[in-house]
């Protein structure tokens, strides 16, 4: 067993996890749980389950936490069956959830958020009739008493969490949302006092925080999530910001908290490929103009991180979402010394949001615990068991890791390092930072006391006799290599040894297959390192011009000459994730990858590939032919075995190869482990 226990940490968190007082009431410390929407808010018959979610974050120190965004009217649900919270009858509800935090001594604020234009159902509403571009649905101008009515709502359920006990509450006024669509002059073509000028544009957002502040009384917070960056033409310019900040202190609002981009925009702003506590220059910046403390926010993830944010000025909190959902025990571990064993975020998006747009339970690809806290408790099993797991990609690790954690004997084998397909995933600019993942579970095993061999190539003869109560294989995948006349052809390579070679790449490549990793592989091909990434995404860090953009797009050509094909006649990238895949096809368009799709292959020579496109043959003279086509299990042992009958089980990629991501193989592990 090799000693790989992640060294202890030696930063000191003193700014983060300071106290911060509000004048009415103090929080433990300077950490924000920022608002997510896990889809547990809709399950109000199983409220524990939520009430789960968020107590075990707050007995883990967090000091306030922010709700998911629940609507005040039914014109503001983002869906028909979204959350609402306007009635007395669900007082009660509300009042578990908040007891639950409190037992610990947490606060906790409810999100107030309208979705405007963004409402994805028939009944939207918007200060102009104008379709938004992620909707498919045109909203109704409201009349001024509708506008009224609204702000009436937002009092009222203030006053309803009040009585619950929350805390506070936070007004989404950022990200495109309705108090954001009367702000800016694309969304807001009125013409009366909630239009035109910005005093009467940002009229409604100061009205709903003077009503609130009356309703609920002074020794209640008020956070204003206000949009500091639009990253659209017609967004607010700086002097705006500064006004409408000044004004929201005014009207009575205790925090400020960070907004960055609207959700229509196609500019990044917390995926992986977005730098480091990108946006906290927004907030300084801000710092100036308001004396009410300033929360920041956007990939920040550890708290180094956070403690670099305070510790330079640019906030007075710092407010994490999905590195909570990454790790409940992220604000302990940092008291305790040990961020290093924080479990980190890794921006994917895969469990949390895009489980959401597609009306799933949020979770976590790196912790699917996460929002599944009652079904997969931190308990012991009631026999400790002896489980062999082989193959230590993500889920072996996974499976390894919540075995050993509750308590049973795990030895494990690996025929490399830890990792496996996800140690190419680390190689691909902008997923470095996957690397943590591997290194987090590496270190849980260490801990745990997991009898760990690499680079044991595990065969027959070692498990036809050994005694188990299970033998877990999660041997994962080899890449496919299709039938096409030349596939043995020396300018032939698959994408393994493309992503672990790429030095020896030259300017001429053709890439075979257009999956998460033909994508992945090009976007290694046109990355440019040297370019600065604010720039290459057309923001502009001096704020010259209205939403913070640059003028003149920069631009991104690579100097390579990429040819991205397909079979299928659909678009390229169509089963991408849904919040990333956007960013990835974008991407590459900038950089002048050509993406073919209904391509037939005709053969690989030394002129180059022979392919038929539009019906007409075509041979693309490239250096280097790079196969992605998908994979195959690995699994001949398991089936082996299984025809002996020892107990063996199989998870991941050896189970079923195609469409298979991090995120199921590590949910899969879990759950096995559970079984035992
Ligand atoms: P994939 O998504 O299944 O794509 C395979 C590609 O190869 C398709 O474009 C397919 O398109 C083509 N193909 C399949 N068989 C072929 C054949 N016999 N001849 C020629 N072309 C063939 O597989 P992958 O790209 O290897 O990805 C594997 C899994 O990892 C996927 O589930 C993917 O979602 C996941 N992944 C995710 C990410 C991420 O960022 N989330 C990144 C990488 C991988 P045609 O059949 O149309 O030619």
């Amino acid at each position: 067993m090799s000693p790989i226990q992640k060294p202890p940490n030696t930063v000191s968190f003193d700014a983060l996890l300071k106290p911060l007082d509000l004048g009415f009431v103090q929080l433990k410390n300077r950490t924000v749980m920022g608002s997510m929407h896990t889809g547990l808010e809709e399950q109000w018959f199983r409220l524990s389950r939520l009430s789960k979610f968020y107590e075990e974050r707050a007995k883990a120190g967090v000091a306030l936490i922010v709700t998911g965004g629940i609507s005040p009217t039914l014109s503001g649900r983002l869906s028909p069956f979204a959350s609402q919270f306007s009635s007395w009858l669900q007082l009660a509800k509300h009042r578990k959830l908040v007891d639950a935090v409190h037992a610990h001594g947490a606060k906790i604020c409810l999100q107030i958020l309208h979705a405007g234009r963004y409402a994805y159902h028939p009944f939207a509403v918007a200060p102009s009739a104008i379709k938004s571009p992620i909707s498919p649905y045109t909203p109704r101008a409201l009349t001024t008493r509708q506008i009224k009515n609204i702000i009436e709502a937002f009092a009222k359920t203030a006053r309803l969490a009040k009585r619950a006990g929350y805390d506070g509450v936070e007004v989404m006024g950022s990200e495109g949302y309705l108090i954001n669509q009367f702000i800016c002059s694309n969304t807001n073509k009125r013409t009366d006092e909630w239009g035109g000028s910005f005093d009467n544009r940002m009229r409604f957002s100061l009205e709903i925080i003077r009503a609130i502040r009356q309703s609920a009384g002074k020794r209640f917070i008020i956070i204003f999530r206000l949009s500091m960056l639009d990253l659209h033409k017609e967004g607010s310019s700086w002097q705006e910001i500064e006004r409408h900040a000044k004004e929201i202190e005014k009207a009575g609002a205790t925090l400020i908290n960070t907004g960055i981009g609207w959700h229509e925009v196609r500019i990044p702003t917390i995926a992986a490929v977005v730098p480091e506590a990108a946006f906290s220059w927004v907030t300084k910046k801000l710092k100036t103009a308001v004396d009410i403390p300033l929360i920041t926010s956007n990939r920040i993830n550890s708290p180094e991180l956070a403690e670099r944010c305070l510790q330079q000025g640019d906030a007075d909190m710092v407010s994490m979402a999905r590195p909570f959902l990454a790790d409940s025990q992220f604000v302990q571990k940092a008291m305790d010394n040990q961020s290093q064993l924080i479990n980190k975020c890794i921006a994917c998006n895969q469990g949390c949001l895009d489980r959401v747009f597609k009306q799933m339970r949020a979770t976590c690809m790196v912790n699917p615990r996460a929002a599944y806290e009652e079904e997969f408790p931190l308990s012991q099993s009631d026999s400790r068991k002896r489980i062999i797991v082989v193959g230590l990609g993500v889920a072996g690790l996974s499976c390894a890791y919540y075995a050993a954690s509750r308590g049973h004997q795990v030895i494990a084998y690996d025929s490399a390092n830890l990792g496996g397909q996800f140690n190419l995933a680390c190689e691909i600019p902008g997923k470095e930072i996957y690397r943590e993942t591997v290194q987090y579970f590496e270190a849980q095993l260490s801990i745990l006391g997991v009898e760990v061999h690499r680079n044991f190539e595990v065969g027959i003869e070692d498990l036809r006799d050994v005694f188990a109560d299970a033998i877990v294989f999660a041997t994962g995948v080899v890449p496919r290599m299709p039938d096409i006349e030349g596939i043995d052809h020396f300018s032939v390579m698959d994408y393994e040894s493309a992503i672990l070679n790429r030095a020896e790449i030259k300017d001429k490549v053709a890439i075979i297959g257009a999956g998460g990793i033909g994508f992945d592989v090009a976007e290694m091909l046109v990355s440019n390192q040297e370019e600065d990434w604010y720039q290459s995404w057309g923001i502009d860090k001096q704020y010259a011009n209205r939403g913070g953009l640059l003028k003149e797009p920069v631009n991104q050509h690579s100097k390579r000459d990429v040819y991205l094909l397909q079979r299928k006649n659909e678009k390229p990238g169509k089963n991408l994730a849904r919040t990333t895949g956007w960013i990835r096809r974008l991407t590459l368009r900038r950089a002048g990858v050509n993406m073919m799709t209904g391509v037939t292959y005709e053969k690989i020579d030394d002129f180059g590939l022979h392919i038929v496109h539009d019906g007409k043959k075509k041979t693309l003279a490239v250096d280097h032919v790079i196969i992605c086509t998908g994979q195959e299990s690995e699994n001949a042992l398991y089936r082996q075995l299984r025809a002996i009958g020892q107990p063996v089980h199989i998870i991941g990629g050896a189970k079923k190869a195609a469409e298979l991501d991090a995120e199921t193989a590590i949910r899969e592990g879990m759950v096995l482990a559970y079984t035992f």
